[in-house]
């Protein structure tokens, strides 16, 4: 099987400009969601820990639960199942019915829909659900929301930002009208944050961001962010091959001189997106990929014993046409990590 290479100090640099960007670590929580968008659940969160962050967000609580001694707040997006319960979880409320699933004195994050209407309860209902909050005896610790153009230049971020801005102030007064601390606020995932000059919020969702790559229009300033992962391979056989033969599923590679070529133990099998021969892929070290991927294997055109396949995903993922957050997150889970 291949190898996933984690760059401990690209980590550490990316969290140093993260955090100084939002204003402090504390602020800082990581989006460990899908294995840590592939780089490996606990390994990330074990690096996270050490740089000093406190707070990592993740989609259930089963995941929570694997990194729940690494962090002192987990916010756990979308699991109400609540089997094993602990004092560091927050629960995202993402309807009013889930309101009513909960148990008395879970800690929620109510999420308020001002906009991207994927999640969360609508501005309107906002008083309604806080009361329901309160009469169900949750414990409110945080609003938050999700921008769905932070990316983009348009209107269309500022235009949610100042709805937020609208439930931030509706909310203190409905909870001073129910003598309840005021929640934590929060709205910015990687891409917003770095759109804020000064970051006054509480909490910073960060994702792809950690891992290197922020997917924004290159017209705003973005930060010097260093990909954490690498991908490597091992070989599995070597062979020469002659001018005009041909390469692998379809013969799609066809050979303009002969040449010493060999299959490593990669394929889409473990999560590595598909090329199907009509793409030009080159590694780092200047090798190319020949024809299709297989399942568990890919030709190229070396003998080395172990090959990296890539170590900035962007390329990839423009020959894939898509988004840097699906290359890395695919990968197979099992795929084993080194720390380095
Ligand atoms: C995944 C996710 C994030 C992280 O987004 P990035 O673009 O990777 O920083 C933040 N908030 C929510 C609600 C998410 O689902």
């Amino acid at each position: 099987m291949a190898k996933i290479v984690l760059n401990k100090s690209n980590y550490f640099h990316n969290l140093k400009i993260i955090s100084e960007h939002a204003g402090s670590k504390e602020k800082v929580a990581v989006v460990l969601k899908d294995n840590a968008y592939g780089h490996g659940l606990l390994e990330i969160a074990k690096l996270a820990n050490e740089f000093g962050i406190e707070k990592a967000v993740v989609r259930t609580v089963e995941e929570a639960r694997q990194i729940e001694t690494f962090f002192r707040q987990i916010l756990i997006l979308a699991d109400n199942n609540l089997k094993t319960y602990s004092h560091s979880f927050h629960i995202v409320i993402n309807s009013l019915e889930d309101i009513q699933r909960l148990p008395e004195n879970t800690n929620v994050h109510l999420k308020v829909d001002t906009g991207m209407h994927r999640n969360g309860i609508s501005v309107e209902r906002l008083e309604e659900a806080i009361h329901g909050i309160y009469n169900k005896k949750l414990n409110l610790t945080g609003i938050l929301t999700h921008y769905r153009s932070a990316d983009e230049l348009s209107c269309e971020f500022f235009w949610q930002r100042s709805v937020f801005k609208q439930v931030k102030s509706d909310t203190k007064i409905i909870c001073e009208k129910l003598l309840l601390p005021i929640p934590k606020f929060h709205s910015a995932n990687s891409s917003a944050l770095f759109r804020f000059n000064n970051y006054d919020e509480d909490i910073v969702r960060v994702g792809i961001a950690q891992y290197g790559y922020l997917e924004t229009n290159i017209i705003f300033s973005n930060p010097n962010l260093k990909p954490v992962m690498s991908l490597w391979a091992d070989k599995i056989s070597t062979r020469n091959i002659k001018k005009n033969e041909k390469v692998g599923y379809g013969g799609k590679y066809l050979a303009k001189k002969d040449m010493k070529i060999s299959t490593y133990n990669l394929g889409y099998g473990d999560g590595f997106l598909r090329l199907d021969g009509t793409q030009k892929y080159i590694t780092p070290k200047g090798h190319e990929i020949l024809g299709r991927v297989s399942m568990d294997n890919i030709s190229v055109n070396s003998d080395e014993d172990e090959i990296c396949i890539f170590e900035d995903v962007r390329e990839l993922a423009k020959l894939q046409n898509t988004i840097s957050y699906e290359i890395t997150t695919t990968l197979n889970p099992n795929i084993p990590k080194e720390i380095r």
